[in-house]
């Protein structure tokens, strides 16, 4: 029994993607985030929920890099990152959204997946950029395209990305993201702005990111898109995770049910 035992141990060994230990973050005598540990195994779609203000876009902040004057430390596929600034920690293959969209505006929506794309440096940039195309670009240009239209948005192309709709931009900026070949992405509230239309396409992508093999972080308040995409959930509430676990598991959790009436307390959280 023991042998077997082992052998099932090892067949299942989990690489962790994202651990952070006993994170802190304070904004003047106040704890965004108050003392979070957390393991997520790679290629896991992991929610964040909690009440507004309870520390999740902090949390995303200090793990890409935002944020770096936190204490505790955070790790990415083994590697210690604690205090890297965003462009070290890209890199590395983990990239974020934000929960406003970041594209630029006065450029084609083309161009804003083209720039992201890796070996644009230089000459080849602006090329990009003014729609210069030479042969060397027609892998990345096909790559774009291609992309644009698994995410809708190919009838879109040359629209000033300024000049998309909400939803259109949250497409965007996903696709943008695929072009960097990221092993993990955090996704803060993604679907915000997005219209139950492209909702759809939305949810479809994300799951494509997780069919690849990307490990996935995403803060999001409607709980039917968590329980459709997300593997497992950690449940934030005054910059601690007081539960993780399915969202069978949460439904029935007395700490949730008490930090989304907004009664939670301290003594009550627990890890
Ligand atoms: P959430 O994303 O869960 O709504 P946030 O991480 O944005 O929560 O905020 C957590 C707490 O930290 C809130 O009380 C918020 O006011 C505070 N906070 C966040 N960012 C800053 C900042 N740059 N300066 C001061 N306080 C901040
Ligand atoms: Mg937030």
């Amino acid at each position: 029994m023991k042998v077997q035992d082992t052998q099932i141990s090892e067949e299942n060994e989990v690489q962790i993607a994202i651990e952070l230990r006993d994170l802190v973050k304070s904004f003047g005598g106040v704890a965004a985030v108050n003392g979070v540990s957390l393991s997520i195994p790679q290629g896991t779609f992991y929610g964040i929920i909690g009440p507004n203000g309870s520390g999740k876009t902090t949390l995303v902040d200090c793990i890409s890099g935002i944020v770096r004057d936190y204490q505790g430390s955070v790790l990415f596929d083994g590697t210690d990152i604690t205090g890297w600034p965003i462009h070290k920690i890209s890199q590395l293959g983990l990239l974020r959204t934000f929960q406003t969209s970041r594209l630029f505006g006065p450029m084609s929506t083309l161009s804003n997946v083209m720039i992201a794309a890796p070996d644009q440096a230089g000459e080849k940039f602006f090329q990009a950029v003014f729609g210069r195309w030479r042969a060397a670009q027609e892998g990345p240009l096909a790559k774009a395209r291609e992309l644009l239209a698994s995410y809708g948005l190919s009838g879109r192309e040359d629209a000033y990305a300024a000049e998309l709709s909400g939803g259109q931009r949250r497409l965007l900026e996903l696709a943008r993201l695929s072009i960097m070949h990221p092993r993990a992405v955090l996704l803060d509230e993604p679907f915000a702005g997005v219209s139950p239309v492209q909702r759809a396409q939305l949810t479809r992508r994300l799951r494509g990111l997780k069919d690849d093999g990307i490990t996935v972080v995403m803060i999001e308040h409607r709980l039917e898109l968590v329980e459709q995409l997300c593997d497992r959930i950690g449940v934030m509430a005054e910059g601690k995770i007081i539960a993780e676990g399915c969202m069978d598991d949460l439904r029935t959790d007395k700490d949730v049910l008490s930090a989304y009436l907004g009664s939670v307390g301290h003594d009550e959280a627990r890890m």
